[in-house]
């Protein structure tokens, strides 16, 4: 599961008819232990989709990615990635995941930042297979797209984690997937960083159409971004548009603060 470069649409969801969501999230409901972690959630992610999910920490919104992607199995209902089972869904290279904490390399960790993003394309070229000139091409791509290619050769730890980040979504672009699934990439980033970061979001989904989901603690710079969002709390409280959400209240209701809610599009 990894990420890409050229047009990442509907044309390249696999499996997926014209109408299907790429994700589709029927019922789900999730224990940890006696811990009702998720309970009946019902969620679709439609291609071209650029998808916010917000909720209060512990309200399993890594638990349903998780659910999401196939590496954790919701315990009723169903889920469908590009109109496949989950189970069943073998095209992960259609799948760009940037999970929590990726940015954490020590300083001397011996590999270069083209070689971590070009690790990206394994799910493209196969496990025992070399990389080809196009797999190179690719990564190079994607390193031009997050605008780190001047960096290519240098080492992963010796860069800024805002740099790094960067590098863990070119590594993600690297296999061209569809869908890219992030989950709080801004922790830990400064501010001008944070903006480059949702400045490429952007382009991505408007200017590529790449379909986005992102798990994030940025409720107002969230919901002046995404076309849809998602408000978690163990059950889906919300789901629609975010100028709805601000609307009816939604946001404001899940964190009882206002002051959240001054936003502006771009
Ligand atoms: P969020 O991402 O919204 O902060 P999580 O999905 O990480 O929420 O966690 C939801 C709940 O599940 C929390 O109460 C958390 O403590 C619990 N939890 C998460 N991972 C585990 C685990 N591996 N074992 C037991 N409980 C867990």
């Amino acid at each position: 599961m990894r990420t890409f470069e050229a047009s990442p649409t509907a044309s390249t969801a696999a499996s997926a008819t014209p109408a299907s969501p790429l994700v589709a999230l029927e019922h789900v409901c999730f224990r940890y232990g006696g811990e009702q972690v998720l309970h009946e959630v019902n969620l679709e992610v439609q291609i071209g989709d650029f998808l916010g999910i917000i909720g209060p920490n512990g309200a399993g919104k890594t638990t349903l990615l998780r659910i999401m992607l196939g590496l954790a199995r919701s315990e009723c209902g169903h889920v469908r990635l590009f109109g496949q089972d989950v189970r069943a869904f073998r095209d992960w290279h259609q799948i760009g995941y940037v999970p929590q904490k990726a940015v954490a390399f020590e300083a001397r960790f011996p590999a270069s930042v083209f070689e971590v993003v070009l690790s990206g394309r394994t799910g493209v070229a196969g496990l025992a297979r070399r990389f080809s000139a196009a797999d190179r091409e690719a990564a190079l791509g994607a390193l031009e797209t997050v605008g780190m290619a001047e960096y290519r050769d240098r080492l992963i730890g010796r860069l800024s984690s805002g740099q790094q980040q960067r590098v863990f979504i070119a590594r993600a672009l690297a296999s061209q997937p569809a869908l890219l699934v992030l989950d709080e990439p801004t922790v830990g980033v400064d501010v001008e960083a944070q903006e480059q970061f949702y400045g490429l979001l952007r382009r991505l989904n408007r200017e590529r159409g790449t379909t986005l989901v992102l798990v994030s603690h940025d409720v107002g710079v969230i919901a002046a971004e995404v076309t849809r969002l998602a408000c978690l709390n163990r059950t889906l409280v919300f789901h629609g548009s975010p100028e709805e959400a601000i609307r009816t209240g939604a946001i404001a209701r899940m964190y009882r603060d206002d002051s959240l809610l001054v936003t502006h599009r771009h």
